[in-house]
């Protein structure tokens, strides 16, 4: 699944629905879609990282997956993961 908040088009600014062409101009979206997946992935990454304990990956996770496409989801995991560093 991909997260769609914050996500628009880049020329017209209409909201991104998920289709590879933007509904209202028609501008291709491919790149937008890809960005989304590849930091979907990079948060599942975190996810995974923290449940191993490996901080540092996951710190290297989310701040990529933050760079590519960032979510209020991303942001909790990106706080979670400096608390966590912090406290060892
Ligand atoms: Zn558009």
């Amino acid at each position: 699944m991909v997260h769609r908040e914050r996500l628009r088009c880049p020329v017209c600014r209409a909201r991104f629905r998920g289709d590879i062409t933007c509904s209202r101009c028609g501008a291709g979206l491919r790149r937008l879609m890809e960005l989304a997946m590849q930091a979907f992935r990079l948060r599942e990454r975190a996810r995974s990282a923290l449940d191993a304990g490996d901080l540092t990956s996951a710190t290297r996770h989310i701040d990529r997956a933050q760079c590519c496409h960032a979510t209020e989801i991303g942001s909790k995991l990106e706080r979670l993961t400096r608390l966590l560093m912090k406290a060892n």
